[in-house]
C-alpha cells in the first residue's frame, strides 16, 4: 500500500447514530486520535479517518467523493439521493450493508378526528414533512396530488397549527403523535443505519483497504449474534442436539474420558441462542451447556 492511500469515513457528530457508529468502527479495530471539537479525527493504526458532521450532509459528503465511506439512515440518504437527482439523474450512493441500528419508520399521520380511509383522502390536502422528496414519491405511487409543506422541525404541530392537514415524519414509539392528536396510518420508508460508498472510483489500494475494512465490519455483526455453545450429551442424540442449536454447521464432539456414552460438543451458533433452545437441548439429554460470547469472527 502506498503512503497516500487514505479512506475517510463521514459519521454523525452527534445524535441518535453516533455512538453505535464509532462502537461499531471500534469494534473493527479502528482507533482515531479524538478532538472533542474537532471535526476531524486521524485514524491511528490504520489509514481510515473520521470526518464528524450532520447526518444530512454525509449523502452530500459521499456524492463529492469528499468522502469515501459513510453511515447514516436510510431515510436521509433516500431523501438527499432523490434531492440531488433533481440536478443529476444519475446521482447514486451504494449501500454496502445494513447496520441494525438506528431504526424508525417514516409514517403519514392524520389527526385522530380523520375518518382516513387511505391515499386517496389527501387529494387537495397539505402534508407537512421534513422529507418532501420521499413524501412526493409516495404521493406518485399513490396517484394523489397534495400539497407539500416543507419544515425542517416539529413537524407533528403543524396539524394544530392549522400549517397542515396532516404529516409525514418520522415514528418510533408513537408517544409524540398521540401527544398532538394524530394518528399514524400508513408507512411511506421503514429506514435503518447502513454503511455508504461514494460513487467516485478508487484506485486498487483504496479498494482493497476498503474491502478489509468491510469484512471486518461484517465480522464484527456476526460475532455479536454469534454464541459459542458447549455441552455434553449422549452421543446417540447427536444429531437430534445439532439441529436444536440455531445456525450451528457441524460442530465439533469431544470424547469424554471415562463417561461412556456421553460426549462433549462444542458449537459456534450464527443465530440468537433462547432460554427456549437451552431448556429444548436439556430435553435432548444434553447437560452442563455453557453458551459464551464470541469476540471477533473471520470467515
Ligand atoms: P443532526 O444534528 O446530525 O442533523 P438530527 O437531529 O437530524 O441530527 P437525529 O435525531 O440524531 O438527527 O436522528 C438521526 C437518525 O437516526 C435519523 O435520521 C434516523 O435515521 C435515525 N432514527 C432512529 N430512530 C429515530 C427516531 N425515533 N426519531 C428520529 N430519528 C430516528
Ligand atoms: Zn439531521
Amino acid at each position: 500500500m502506498t503512503s497516500m492511500t487514505r479512506l475517510k469515513i463521514a459519521i454523525q457528530k452527534s445524535g441518535r447514530l453516533s455512538e453505535q457508529s464509532l462502537n461499531l468502527l471500534e469494534r473493527s479495530g479502528l482507533s482515531f486520535a479524538k478532538s472533542k471539537d474537532k471535526l476531524f479525527w486521524y485514524g491511528r493504526n490504520l489509514p481510515v479517518d473520521l470526518l464528524l458532521v450532520r447526518d444530512d450532509d454525509i449523502p452530500r459528503l459521499l456524492l463529492e467523493g469528499v468522502c469515501q465511506l459513510g453511515i447514516v439512515g436510510e431515510n436521509v440518504t433516500r431523501e438527499k439521493l432523490l434531492e440531488a437527482r433533481c440536478r443529476r439523474p444519475q446521482a447514486t450512493l451504494e449501500s454496502l450493508t445494513q447496520l441494525d441500528f438506528g431504526h424508525c419508520r417514516l409514517m403519514l399521520a392524520v389527526p385522530e378526528k380523520m375518518d382516513y380511509q387511505g391515499p386517496e383522502d389527501l387529494a387537495g390536502k397539505r402534508l407537512a414533512t421534513s422529507y418532501p422528496q420521499l413524501t412526493r414519491q409516495w404521493l406518485d405511487n399513490n396517484r394523489v396530488e397534495a400539497d407539500i409543506v416543507t419544515l425542517s422541525g416539529a413537524v407533528e404541530i403543524a396539524p394544530s397549527l392549522g400549517t397542515a392537514d396532516a404529516i409525514v415524519d418520522l415514528v418510533s414509539t408513537g408517544t409524540t403523535l398521540r401527544a398532538n392528536h394524530l394518528k399514524a396510518t400508513d408507512e411511506v420508508l421503514n429506514s435503518q443505519a447502513a454503511l455508504f460508498r461514494s460513487p467516485e472510483t478508487l484506485d486498487a489500494d483504496a479498494e482493497k483497504l476498503l474491502n478489509t475494512l468491510l469484512t471486518r465490519i461484517e465480522g464484527v455483526r456476526q460475532a455479536a449474534e454469534s454464541k459459542y455453545v458447549m455441552l455434553h450429551a449422549p452421543r446417540s442424540r447427536l444429531a437430534e442436539i445439532s439441529a436444536i442449536l440455531p445456525g450451528a454447521e457441524s460442530p465439533t464432539v469431544l470424547t469424554l474420558e471415562g463417561q461412556g456414552d456421553r460426549v462433549a460438543v462444542h458449537a459456534v451458533c450464527t443465530e440468537q441462542v433462547f432460554w427456549e433452545h437451552l431448556e429444548e437441548l436439556k430435553r435432548a439429554g444434553a447437560s452442563a451447556v455453557l453458551v459464551l460470547p464470541v469476540e471477533k469472527m473471520l470467515a
